[in-house]
């Protein structure tokens, strides 16, 4: 791949993901690239998709994790999907745990009392 792998990471849509060319943040010349080697392929007018292929040669040329590489960009395939169900939750345990700290006795109070012997 003459392309630097390690800069499509984190850019290049899930496999699972139709996307067309204006919704990735991807160059134009880049796309083109991509649609030469077969990496991107057309799955109807103005949708594509990246083959998983795609995301191997990314992984193994730049020294990346798969779940790093790929980024979902849809949001209607059973990955965004799950992504978003996931982000949410992430973000209402950040919300609880942030306002468990600020609020009532925490378990770092108890932890600290002078006294306590195993
Ligand atoms: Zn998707």
């Amino acid at each position: 791949m003459s392309v630097n792998a390690a800069s499509l990471a984190g850019s290049v849509p899930d496999p699972e993901c139709r996307w067309s060319w204006s919704d990735v943040d991807l160059d134009r010349s880049m796309l083109c690239k991509l649609r030469e080697r077969g990496f991107i392929v057309k799955v109807e007018e103005q949708e594509w998709r990246a083959t998983g292929e795609l995301i191997r040669e990314i992984c193994n040329y730049g020294g990346i994790s798969e779940g790093e590489v790929a980024e979902h960009v849809c949001g209607s395939c059973p990955g965004c999907i799950q992504q978003r169900i996931e982000a949410r939750r992430e973000r209402r345990e950040r919300r609880e745990r942030e306002d468990g700290s600020r609020v009532g006795p925490g378990e770092s109070e108890q932890a600290e009392l002078p006294g306590v012997e195993d």
